[in-house]
């Protein structure tokens, strides 16, 4: 496999949180916590959760809207930290963000034509006299018609929204683009033919994409490999067959089992997760997931509720972090 393009080592986002009358820090909130994962060219790589798992920070992180408190970011070979003015520069032209609300992300008093421009004209791309093609370009590129681009925001309908949104990021060049919750805001009817064009794109400029979505029936669609976040932690990471058709944790299992299915043949049992949701506030040791889990009680010695379970390959590419699975590929027990 090739060196990947990026590397998050240990990576964790903090927040204080202010709790006494005294505006004294007395909480942390963490947001993520210790995540480890690397993405290669080309791929695309499905981040899923439900909301508040911290999958959202990540991608801020990794566009610099959020600093991490802990970790590394190596983007290419290169460590994000060390990268001087002029390469922090460059990090920023190839790393771009598709917004989850593509209305609120769109200047209103801008038309698309000047939206899709400005990051060319600030970087200074092309020529002034070549922008007005790449817009063009652009537009066609993601279905709009070329007229689009003297009209504002407010005249198109949310899935035209996100294109206007998809052809911005594209205007960088970008090697990767963070999709947070692209088609979340979208009618259903419209979410398909998104997803369509982004894969489509990720062939005809070469992308790769983080594709963060709190569901894994988005993400099934537009992934090459899936990882599954809870509360901050990475809990599962696999090619997109494999967590499909094999899933481990306990957790990925309830998130499938969840998935609407249409053929009666292939209808599952519906896990119903019961107990508390954990809070990222002050977390208590051992696994986040442990106070919803449904498979704990099945291994006696693993210490679920005490000492938290490292991220461990279970068969190649298929990481999991649960003591029902130990580092050699066997189940213990497994749960479900
Ligand atoms: Fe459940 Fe224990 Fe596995 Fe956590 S480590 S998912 S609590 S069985």
């Amino acid at each position: 496999m090739s060196e990947p393009l990026i590397s998050l080592r240990h990576l964790s986002k903090f927040f204080s949180v202010e709790r006494s009358v005294f505006g004294r820090t007395t909480s942390v909130l963490k947001a993520v916590d210790d995540l480890s994962l690397d993405i290669f060219p080309g791929e695309t790589f499905g981040l899923v959760g439900e909301s508040g798992c911290g999958k959202t920070t990540v991608g801020k992180m990794l566009v610099s809207l959020h600093t991490p408190s802990a970790g590394e970011i190596w983007y290419d070979g290169c460590d994000l930290a060390k990268l001087s003015t002029k390469a922090r520069r460059v990090y920023h032209r190839d790393i771009q963000l598709i917004f989850q609300d593509p209305y609120a992300s769109l200047n209103p008093r801008m038309t698309v034509g000047d939206i899709i421009a400005e990051p060319v004209r600030v970087n200074k791309l092309l020529p002034a006299n070549k922008i007005d093609d790449r817009v063009g370009y652009l537009l066609n590129a993601v279905g709009l018609p070329a007229n689009s681009r003297n009209r504002f925001a407010h005249e198109f309908s949310g899935g035209q929204r996100q294109r206007v949104g998809i052809a911005r990021a594209l205007a960088m060049e970008p090697k990767l683009i963070v999709c947070d919750e692209p088609v979340s805001a979208l009618d259903v009817s419209i979410q398909a033919q998104v997803l369509n064009l982004l894969s489509d794109l990720c062939g005809e400029f070469g992308l790769t994409y983080l594709f963060i979505a709190h569901g894994l029936n988005v993400v099934k669609h537009v992934s090459d490999r899936v990882g599954v976040m809870y509360l901050g932690r990475l809990v599962e990471v696999a090619p997109k067959r494999e967590l499909y058709n094999n899933p481990l944790h306990p957790y990925t299992k309830a998130l499938l089992s969840a998935i609407p299915v249409t053929n009666p043949a292939h209808r599952k049992e519906r896990i119903l997760l019961e107990g508390d949701v954990g809070s990222p506030i002050d977390p208590a040791p051992g696994c986040r997931f442990s106070s919803r889990c449904y498979a704990k009680g099945s291994c006696a010695s693993c210490a679920c509720d005490t000492v938290m379970p490292e991220l461990v390959e279970v068969s190649p590419g298929h990481f999991v972090s649960c003591y029902l699975f130990d580092g050699d590929g066997r189940s213990q027990q497994p749960p479900g």
